[in-house]
């Protein structure tokens, strides 16, 4: 039985469905931790799946009905997290995945989370601030049946930010009659947010690529990266990186990318992007196409955008000597198998993207004991959590000579099926 769910799983061409990727991947440790297949069963299913259809009155006077998800995929190790995001591509399989990987990612890092993944099916560019605001509002309304500082505690993720928070913990507390700050993280700093909560995904990568690079002899000073995207993980960690030496030779958004092998000013970028709304026409670049982007020269390249960007497509041409994934699930299994033949550095997604929710956890802390921390006390916490996380996996990867995103979910894994099982199955 076990074999065959391994077999079915893997005997099929590349996914391209997240949530089947995301179920490959579990099967790849579940194989290597010699699970059980009712383990398996459970580790494998959300546990629970909302799906919300609600209308939202528009600035003309008319009615659209938006569709959204709250998905809580393990709560074995504790209360549900992570992030909230509007895309038009969002779909119940995406949410799923997402939900299942920040299982993961709270267990590598070892802090007291299970995952969840919530999102809304809309471009919030053709949006106005108002109706973003009511969309925000009536979503947290219709998934106040799961939310709560001891239940599930959304945060942002991609097109979502500190307003969203506020608008969410807002809501939810006019409907308690009380200030409820813990029920999300990534707030503005005002109500309740952390120092330091905005820049942490972007730091943690700026922390595990330093290691990486010092496991990869790789001078930091004398490297080029790759950038793709350019939103709140993209930004930070260009600008954290540059600041480290290295030289950002290109860059994307959503409408594509820009090349200069000479390097590119990220301070001249971030004010040309903030001013623009994009850094396509940057001037003294080359345009790119978001794909182009993933196959140039460079030493480090950095995924910060959207799902299943690396496939069998194009692991075969990609030139970096390390991966750092600042995006969720950039990397299928069919392009980790190339990569890791081909002795690219991986540092998967629920290790170098864990900075966000780790400092989250931070903000819920101290929400929850009215009692704040400055800057600097959140990174060196972050850094702690960080570089015992990096050492963990990449002794699990050497030990057992396997790829790092398979020696994290070794560990991650490991600890959530441990979690399960100690505390058994009711009735
Ligand atoms: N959306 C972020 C992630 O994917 C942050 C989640 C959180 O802070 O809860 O990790």
């Amino acid at each position: 039985m076990t074999t065959q769910l391994t077999s079915n799983l893997l005997d099929k061409n590349e996914p391209q469905n997240s949530y089947d990727i995301a179920r490959q991947q579990f099967t790849i440790a579940a194989d290597h931790l010699g699970l059980d297949t009712g383990l398996r069963k459970v580790l494998m299913a959300p546990k629970r799946e909302l799906t919300v259809n609600f209308p939202v009155r528009m600035d003309d006077g008319s009615v659209e009905v938006f569709t959204g998800y709250r998905i809580q995929h393990n709560l074995a190790r504790g209360p549900a997290k992570g992030g909230i995001r509007y895309h038009p591509q969002v779909s119940i399989d995406e949410v799923r995945a997402l939900a299942m990987w920040m299982t993961w990612k709270c267990a590598t890092v070892n802090i007291p989370f299970g995952g969840a993944k919530g999102g809304v099916i809309v471009d919030p560019q053709k949006l106005s601030l108002a109706e973003l605001e009511k969309l925000t509002r009536r979503y947290t309304t219709e998934i106040s049946l799961l939310i709560g500082p001891e239940t599930d505690i959304p945060a942002p993720d991609v097109n979502t930010n500190p307003q969203t928070m506020a608008w969410i913990m807002d809501t939810y507390s006019a409907h308690k009659g009380y200030s409820v700050h813990a029920v999300v993280t990534g707030k503005p700093l005002n109500i309740g947010g952390a120092e330091g909560r905005k820049e942490a995904t972007g730091r943690g990568v700026q922390y595990v690529t330093r290691y990486a690079a010092q496991t990869q002899n790789l001078n930091l000073r004398e490297a080029t990266m790759v950038v793709q995207g350019f939103g709140n993980v993209g930004s930070v960690v260009s600008k954290l990186l540059c600041e480290d030496g290295v030289t950002l030779v290109a860059v994307s958004d959503a409408n594509g990318g820009i090349y200069n092998p000479k390097g590119l000013d990220v301070r001249l970028l971030l004010d040309y992007s903030s001013k623009q709304g994009t850094l396509v026409g940057f001037p003294n670049a080359d345009y790119v196409t978001n794909q182009e982007l993933l196959e140039l020269p460079c030493d480090i390249l950095i995924p910060a955008a959207l799902e299943n960007q690396i496939n069998g497509d194009n692991a075969t041409r990609i030139r970096a000597k390390i991966i750092s994934e600042g995006a969720n699930g950039p990397t299928n299994p069919e392009a980790d198998r190339v990569l890791f033949d081909r002795g690219i550095f991986v540092i998967p997604d629920i290790l170098a993207n864990a900075g966000g929710v780790t400092v989250s956890y931070f903000e819920w802390v101290q929400d929850l004991q009215r009692f704040f921390w400055n800057e600097e006390e959140t990174n060196a916490r972050l850094l702690q959590i960080m570089t015992k996380a990096f050492k963990d996996v990449y002794r699990v990867a050497q030990e057992k000579k396997l790829d790092l995103r398979t020696a994290a979910y070794i560990l991650a894994v490991g600890r959530v099926a441990e979690a399960t099982k100690t505390r058994g199955i009711y009735p």
